[in-house]
């Protein structure tokens, strides 16, 4: 077993560091600080260069007379600084120790405020000008100097730091030692030291990451010798599966054969008809005797999934799961005992108190909100870890590799036949009123309308939840619903339910109903403020129009109607596209839910520009892995 990123353990205790007193004690106890690791992983916040390109485009000050230093109240340098000939008063106050470093003939920068009454420039901050490059560390913090920070972590390099990441590793990708990367961090020469010294803490984050996912496990508990046929389950729908759909749920059954544990992921577009594979795999591991556990990100979705298994999939014994239910004890308490087949629920599923009977398979739709301990610890209750993960957003594939490993993915290409296209107009404010018009057509028609802001009572913008409300209420008198994450979430469910059942409606709301409401009447889609939504935010949204009979239509409506990401949701209704722009114009973000909780601020890997690297490093991982385990 090798274990290569943990970081050795410490023997200094740093009370016993030179520069330590009590204060910077109390002051590290409160940034959580005890070990001499932490003070090193003590991350600048941004670095101040003083790179000179040429001296003479800085209006530097040469000093002419030496400076005199009074002391009424406080203390007060004065000196005079000759600036391309004309002389200059300047005043320093409280800086006692400038009388001791300033030199008559030398060059100095000043930074400060030039009081034009008394033609004095008040300094605050004076550097001598030095001809050699320098960067100097900034740390940022309230209660400790940088210059203090600096002389401790000096301290600290002098003495052994110990290397956690395999030579072979370190020098076949190129990598500085963790001795070398913590002296470019802290005291660089330039920018290319820092560079150097951050490529090994990526390094080290991304074993961290491989590590975490790359385990390849044998089959165990599970057999699969049931009858199964596809035909009998899907024989009740009431559409036909399409090519892809059939493929997949095949080519899963062929694989849970194989003597490793499934590790599937499931892409394909909003609408693309992810769940009912979903539900056809839960079928087979049921026939096999096995529970399944489905896990997504919210209550409304969960409760969502119950209704279509209920109705589509009558023969499933399902169960919802979520914190808030009713009889929740009772429920857990059949799930124990192996009552329930399918087990639909939020991260709930997740939690140390839930333990399950025979549980088989793990499925986690949209995947990529939910953290990795949150994931791991449902998979690791599913008797060999099968696991299949259901996602809209495409994942560049470095980035697979490094949160999912070795998983097999397999894409939905095509929509199901019937789902409607959905056209998208991105308009100014001025276009509402038409717009209303053709939402007052819309409910005679008796359908459904979605209105979607970005907040619920906040001034910063203008259409938030409650004025959304009330510019509609005078408009359309009845109808309107309102949805946000403020009710409780029972009050949500019956909102939602309401909506639904009502012949027609508007249904305004946060971006809450972003994943998974399915009403097939739905036509219209307004997006107000739509600026302050992500372009796969927005396409999410839109994906709930066109689930029925009928089109939709996608209203952006923006104070910028031409802004670009607009422009890329008029034209394409392809996810994977969107997906890709937007990791461009926001980067990963929030698609991780990796790089979250209890990590440095510094975020050290940019999975986007470190790709290159991210690659190379998993397959020199891999190499010295499979070396390992060989011996
Ligand atoms: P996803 O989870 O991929 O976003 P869903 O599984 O919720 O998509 O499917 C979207 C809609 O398409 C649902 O209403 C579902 O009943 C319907 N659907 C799924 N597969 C088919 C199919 N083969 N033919 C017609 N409709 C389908
Ligand atoms: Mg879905």
């Amino acid at each position: 077993q090798i274990c290569i990123y943990l970081t050795g353990c410490m023997t200094i205790n740093i009370k016993d560091i030179q520069g330590v007193g009590p204060k910077t004690l109390e002051s590290f106890q409160h940034l959580g600080i005890s070990t001499k690791e932490h003070i090193l992983q003590l991350f600048p916040k941004r670095y101040v260069s003083y790179f000179l390109d040429d001296i003479e485009n800085i209006k530097k000050g040469k000093l002419i007379n030496p400076p005199v230093l009074s002391r009424h109240h406080v203390f007060k340098t004065s000196f005079k600084l000759d600036v391309n000939g004309v002389i200059i008063s300047c005043v320093a106050y409280q800086q006692p120790y400038l009388k001791h470093v300033l030199d008559v003939g030398a060059f100095y920068i000043v930074k400060g405020k030039f009081d034009t009454k008394k033609k004095i420039f008040i300094v605050s901050q004076l550097k001598p000008i030095r001809l050699e490059n320098q960067m100097v560390a900034d740390y940022d913090l309230k209660d400790i100097p940088n210059y203090r920070i600096q002389n401790i972590l000096k301290t600290l390099l002098q003495t052994e730091i110990k290397e956690t990441i395999p030579n072979d590793m370190l020098e076949k990708l190129h990598v500085i030692p963790i001795d070398q990367a913590y002296q470019g961090i802290h005291f660089p020469k330039n920018e290319n030291d820092v560079e150097e010294a951050l490529k090994r803490f990526k390094l080290q984050e991304l074993l961290h990451l491989f590590e975490g996912v790359s385990k390849q496990k044998k089959r165990h508990f599970l057999t699969f010798d049931q009858p199964f046929s596809i035909q009998e389950k899907t024989k009740s729908l009431p559409f036909k599966l399409t090519k892809d759909q059939e493929n997949i749920v095949l080519n899963i059954i062929k694989d849970s054969k194989e003597d490793v544990p499934l590790k599937h992921l499931i892409q394909g577009d909003v609408g693309s008809g992810k769940t009912i594979i979903a539900l056809i795999i839960a079928s087979y591991f049921i026939a096999q005797g096995y529970q399944v556990a489905l896990m997504v990100p919210t209550e409304i979705l969960a409760r969502q999934h119950v209704k279509t298994v209920q109705s589509l999939f009558k023969h499933i014994n399902v169960s919802l799961l979520t914190s808030t239910i009713d009889f929740k004890d009772d429920i857990m308490h059949d799930i124990h005992q192996g009552n329930v087949e399918l087990i639909i629920g939020t991260h709930i599923l997740a939690s140390s108190s839930l333990s399950f009977h025979q549980l088989g398979l793990v499925m986690i739709d949209e995947q990529q909100k939910f953290g990795v301990e949150i994931r791991k610890s449902l998979i690791e209750k599913a008797r060999d870890q099968d696991v299949i993960y259901l996602t809209a957003t495409p994942i560049p594939r470095t980035l697979l590799r490094s949160i999912l490993g070795d998983a097999k993915i397999y894409t939905l290409h095509t929509m199901p036949i019937g789902k409607q296209p959905i056209k998208t107009i991105s308009v100014s404010y001025d276009a509402l009123n038409k717009i209303m018009d053709q939402l007052q057509r819309a409910l005679e028609n008796h359908q459904h309308i979605f209105v979607v802001v970005p907040a619920i009572d906040s001034d910063r913008v203008t259409y938030n939840v409650m004025h959304t409300y009330h510019v509609f209420k005078q408009r359309f008198q009845q109808d309107i619903f309102v949805l946000h994450g403020q009710m409780p979430k029972h009050e949500q469910q019956r909102v939602m339910d309401s909506f639904r059942k009502q012949k027609q409606g508007i249904l305004i709301s946060t971006q809450m109903i972003e994943v998974g409401v399915d009403i097939k009447t739905a036509t219209f889609m307004l997006i107000l403020e739509a600026e302050y939504f992500g372009l796969s935010q927005l396409h999410q949204l839109r994906g709930r129009l066109g689930r029925g009979q009928l089109k939709g239509v996608c209203y952006l409506i923006s104070n910028q109607p031409n802004d670009e990401r607009f422009t890329i949701l008029e034209q394409t209704t392809s996810g994977f596209e969107i997906s890709e722009q937007d990791l461009y114009t926001r980067g990963p973000g929030d698609m991780l839910g990796l790089i979250q909780s209890g990590r440095p601020p510094f975020k050290h890997i940019d999975f986007i520009e470190d790709g290159p690297f991210i690659q190379k490093a998993y397959d020199v991982y891999l190499d010295l892995k499979n070396k390992d385990t060989h011996v």
